[in-house]
């Protein structure tokens, strides 16, 4: 028989606007290459610096509409008014050739993928405090007050489905490279679980 072979790990990524996880996110993908960062599909414009096939992949509600009938979405979600969804190919692609894949998505997609992928580790990074959350959203000095509320309320509503995560990381203050090693560490770790090596201890069995 033979040694049994690695099997990808699919990681999704969630976090409060304000919480850093984009920086955490290409610290991470720098560090370690070997990830694989799926590309959504969004129908938002782009914002300036984006490029299409970089940050996403920026289609029109048509393009999109048919992506979901076609079901070549792994997932997909409605957010401030526009769709943003997963491809299906890219994932299952990198998966079956035993490469780790991250999604960064919002909540509702993390709980798609989660009843789709029962095996699939979800991590939550946030601020280390609402307090701090409100810091940086004022710290930014680009948000209104009225912004900066809305974004306060949408975090604590969301905060109420934090628990349907597997981790919930926090991201100090200038520790953006501590939080991306932790990631890292979660996800390695996450390889040795016994339910993921059902094959090695299967192989040793056949003795
Ligand atoms: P933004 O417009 O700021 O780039 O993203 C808005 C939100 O959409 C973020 O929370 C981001 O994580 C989420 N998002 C990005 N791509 C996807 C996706 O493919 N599916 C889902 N469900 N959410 C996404």
């Amino acid at each position: 028989m033979q040694t049994p072979q690695r099997k990808g790990i699919l990681t999704v990524v969630s976090g409060f606007s304000g919480s850093g996880k984009g920086t955490v996110m290409k610290l991470l993908l720098s560090a370690h290459p070997e990830y694989g960062l799926s590309i959504s599909v969004t129908t938002r414009a782009p914002r300036q610096g984006e490029e299409d096939g970089r940050e996403y992949f920026f289609r029109t509600k048509e393009y999109f509409e048919q992506m979901i009938a076609q079901d070549k979405l792994l997932e997909y979600a409605q957010y401030v008014e526009n769709y943003y969804g997963t491809p299906r190919e890219y994932v299952q692609r990198q998966l079956d050739e035993g490469r780790d894949v991250i999604l960064e998505i919002e909540m509702q997609g993390a709980r798609q993928v989660k009843q789709r992928f029962p095996e699939a580790v979800l991590v939550f990074i946030t601020p280390p405090s609402i307090e701090e959350l409100e810091k940086r959203l004022r710290g930014r000095g680009t948000e209104t007050e009225e912004v900066v509320r809305g974004r306060l309320a949408q975090a604590s509503k969301e905060a109420e489905a934090m628990e349907e995560y597997d981790y919930i990381l926090p991201n100090e203050d200038g520790q953006a490279e501590k939080c991306a090693e932790d990631l890292h560490r979660i996800i390695c770790s996450e390889h040795y679980k016994t339910d993921r090596c059902k094959d090695r201890i299967e192989n040793f069995r056949q003795a």
